[in-house]
């Protein structure tokens, strides 16, 4: 990891410190953080002469070698500061950054969805969640519609909150992106989708658009989770949040086995936000509050908190754990109070 001296390097600065770099088999990347630029050392950087030939150069200064699995997550590289934004919003630095919403928006339906919008506005969340395009374990399952696209977007468009919806692939990621979503989610399913998260660092690199990374469910160790964000980073995207949503086997009686206990542990380890997903991890309405509440105690940033008005009328996985915006109102406040209260090391 390269740190220059001023916020970035010049063209002529980056062509030498390129040419250095291509002399090893390594290639540099730039990664434009909130106020400046870091470079990170593609290849083996471990090669002191490399090493030292760049940490010599009188614009540079500092070159960081990481001991990490992932040297731009890490809390230690060069990104340390850096503060993911969404909308007006940074993330985590004076209360809970809370996105809310519909599972699923129901084309058929659009007023759920955009009622369930403005309730939610007035609950006093910082973002709005929808499913246009929806992972469905059974294929015969509603699938979504793009439709749905427009539908958020009128939601957006009046209420002026933030809007995050997950995609599954490059078409969905592409109209999504020409839609300028602020946050692109990636779903469980798809937290070691390489290429596909390759692809969103890509096309959002240098972006603001921010990109709501959920744990995938199997994934063993929380180096796993930080590893899939590092690919998203490491294209040129450091707007990453993670986001844990439960893993599998199931603890008796939750649709998932709760992980809001893994925050610490990804604090200590990278600087990336923690927005966790109580709504799946413990799939009941009934325990998503106290799933809330633990999180933000566990020193979580935010919550992504399932909503809707209606939620007996909604579809996906509304029905099951959908809670009404009245309650998201309530666990604003209390969450707000955890977080005044909280220790964290
Ligand atoms: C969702 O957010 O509705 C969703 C499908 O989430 P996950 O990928 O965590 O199951
Ligand atoms: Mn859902």
């Amino acid at each position: 990891m390269i740190i220059p001296k001023a916020n970035k390097l010049d063209t002529s600065q980056l062509k030498e410190i390129e040419a250095i770099a291509a002399d090893f088999e390594c290639s540099i990347l730039e990664i434009q953080g909130r106020n400046r630029c870091v470079y990170a050392i593609l290849g083996d950087e471990g090669r002191e002469v490399m090493f030292k030939r760049i940490a010599g150069l009188p614009y540079i200064a500092k070159v960081d070698m990481i001991e990490s699995p992932y040297k731009l997550m890490d809390r230690r590289s060069g990104l340390s500061d850096h503060r993911v934004r969404v909308g007006q919003i940074e993330v985590g630095k004076d209360k809970p950054f809370i996105i809310a919403g519909p599972c699923t928006i129901d084309p058929a339906n659009p007023n759920f969805y955009i009622e369930s919008a403005h309730a939610l506005k007035e609950a006093g969340v910082d973002a709005l969640r929808g499913g246009v395009w929806k992972p469905r374990t059974n294929p015969y399952s509603f699938q979504g519609d793009n439709h749905s696209l427009s539908i958020i977007l009128q939601a957006r468009e009046e209420t002026g909150l933030p809007i995050d919806i997950e995609v599954m692939d490059s078409t969905q990621l592409k109209l999504a992106l020409e839609a300028k979503v602020d946050v692109v989610q990636v779903g469980t399913r798809n937290a070691q989708n390489y290429c596909l998260l390759k692809e969103i660092g890509q096309l959002t690199a240098g972006s603001s658009t921010a990109v709501l990374l959920k744990r995938g469910r199997h994934m063993a160790s929380p180096n796993e989770f930080i590893a899939s964000a590092e690919y998203l980073v490491a294209e040129g995207n450091p707007n990453v949040m993670l986001c844990p949503r439960g893993t599998t086997p199931p603890l008796d009686g939750y649709r998932n086995h709760p992980d809001e206990s893994i925050t610490p542990l990804l604090k200590n380890r990278t600087w990336a936000p923690v927005v966790v997903d109580p709504s799946h991890s413990v799939g009941h309405a009934d325990f998503v509050p106290a799933c809330s509440l633990a999180s933000i105690a566990y020193g979580a940033d935010g919550l992504c908190i399932e909503s809707h008005i209606q939620p007996a009328k909604g579809i996906g996985d509304d029905p099951k754990q959908a809670i009404l915006p009245q309650k998201v109102k309530e666990l604003v406040v209390a969450c707000n109070e955890v977080w005044k209260n909280r220790y964290l090391p």
